[in-house]
């Protein structure tokens, strides 16, 4: 894929970016991995100083780097905005907790002192995908520059002007040259990069077939990877949940981001009781929603961030109808400029279809019924990925069962599917492995040394 923006509203090219040579990225590879002998040592609190910059620069100019991802992927710029804020939350946390999180851990055993270190890897790869474009960032960027790691970003194809916004207020925020560098490059020179000495560890938030490709190459090199993959999360409601609440909560579950989410709820499991009372109010909500120009502030649904996903998500449509399943609202692209399809159900869905199992990556929700919480766990895990479950219940014995049998790398009860700083977040199965956030992200990319003095 070329390097452009290409604004999903209207179609419009609006600008091309030439990829890096390989003397460019060899030279960017060097600044890094010299930048990494300087600033590994430098300090905690000097770091946080840093950081706790990047957080006010992306504040004081929130408007303009939402501006920036709207126009290259779609997103509603009231969440463009919200994310903008969410990646200044992840700086302050990091600033804040790093030196609680890499602090050595005494451990009592036969030598006079032993104890557990952090030390930084080095030179992280992260590859990156367009549908969160700051906020994929920033949550690698903050734990892995807290932990004394450099970071070169290979960021999705289509929004290169956000990762190039990403490296400047990084730089701005006063990290030395090299300690955040942007590489401007296609998927296909991934490959070479991961392969590199320089380069000790990489992470890759995307589809399956990018992950197992990263992470095969990494382990011929026996490099560490964290891998933060697609998903198909059930949304499982019961009968004695919170209507109201569900739906309410469902709407936004799946269409958030323009239905463009890793942890958007994709599959609504619903018990026969409730399922027809929970399908007509969703129904309605959808029928409500606002879909529009992502820059207008009261739009509910943006464009798709590009035309083959646009594609794509007709295509699983129309196969799910041609095996039986029924479209109760939505179904079809709308006849207008730009990547717009409307909110979407699916109901009536064949379970051995091959549609059943897959990820949709775009407003469209797949209506399941079954009879009893044993069905539902049965359907939720029936499914390749495990990244995150939403249940519903007021029972505490079906609550209980509910977080103990689901397979997902999160689940919540009674809420929406989120990440949050506080938490680690990433998934099982064919979802990736890894985590991100909390103190568990902080510790994925460092080596966990253990010290013994006699
Ligand atoms: P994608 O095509 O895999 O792209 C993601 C990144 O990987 C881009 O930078 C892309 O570069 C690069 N890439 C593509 N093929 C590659 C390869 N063979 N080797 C190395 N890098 C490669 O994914 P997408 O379609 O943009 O994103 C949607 C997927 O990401 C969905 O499945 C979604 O669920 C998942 N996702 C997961 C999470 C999570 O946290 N678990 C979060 C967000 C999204 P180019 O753009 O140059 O191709």
């Amino acid at each position: 894929m070329a390097i452009s923006t290409i604004n999903p509203t209207t179609a419009e090219k609006l600008k091309v970016f030439t990829p890096l040579t390989s003397a460019e990225i060899d030279k960017k590879l060097a600044l890094a991995a010299s930048t990494f002998t300087q600033y590994r040592q430098t300090s905690l609190s000097q770091r946080s100083e840093w950081l706790n910059q990047a957080a006010k620069i992306l504040e004081k100019n929130k408007v303009e780097y939402a501006r920036i991802m709207t126009t290259e992927m779609g997103k509603p710029i009231k969440s463009a905005i919200a994310e903008v804020e969410k990646c200044a939350l992840v700086c302050r946390y990091y600033a804040e907790k790093a030196a609680e999180f890499l602090a050595d851990v005494p451990v009592s055993t036969d030598a006079s002192q032993s104890f557990v270190s952090y030390d930084p890897l080095g030179v992280i790869l992260a590859v990156m995908p367009w549908n969160f474009p700051f906020w994929q960032v920033f949550r690698f960027a903050a734990p892995a520059l807290m932990a004394g790691n450099v970071g070169i970003l290979k960021h999705a194809s289509n929004v290169p002007q956000s990762a190039l916004a990403i490296e400047d207020i990084l730089s701005q925020a006063g990290f030395p040259p090299g300690a955040f560098q942007t590489l401007l490059i296609g998927a296909d020179r991934v490959k070479e990069i991961i392969e590199d000495d320089r380069v000790k560890a990489a992470t890759l938030t995307g589809s399956e077939p990018a992950g197992a490709s990263l992470a095969s190459a990494a382990g011929k090199q026996i490099k560490k990877t964290v891998l933060e993959l697609g998903g198909s999360d059930p949304f499982i409601v019961l009968e004695s949940a919170d209507l109201d609440s569900a739906v309410a909560t469902a709407v936004t579950a799946r269409m958030l981001n323009n239905g463009q989410s890793c942890i958007a709820a994709k599959r609504f499991i619903l018990a026969e009781a409730i399922a027809d009372e929970f399908t007509e109010k969703l129904i309605t909500k959808f029928q409500a929603l606002k879909v529009g120009d992502p820059m207008v502030e009261d739009t509910d649904i943006g464009p798709l961030a590009t035309s083959v996903i646009l594609t794509e998500l007709d295509q699983q449509v129309q196969n799910s109808l041609k095996a039986g399943a029924k479209v109760p609202i939505g179904g079809k692209p709308l006849d207008r400029p730009g990547n717009f399809y409307p909110p979407t159900i699916l109901t009536d869905i064949p379970l051995d279809s091959p549609t059943a199992k897959e990820e949709f990556f775009g407003p469209v929700a797949l209506v399941f019924r079954v009879k009893n919480i044993d069905e539902a766990i049965e359907l939720a895990n029936d499914i390749p990925f495990g990244l995150g479950a939403s249940a519903w219940t007021t029972n505490p014995q079906e609550r209980d069962r509910l977080i103990k049998d689901i397979e997902a790398g999160a689940v919540f009860i009674n809420g929406l599917v989120k990440s949050d700083p506080r938490l680690p977040f990433g998934g099982i199965k064919r979802s990736g492995y890894g985590r991100e956030l909390s103190i568990q992200g902080i510790h994925e990319f460092v080596n966990i040394k253990t010290v013994w003095i006699k």
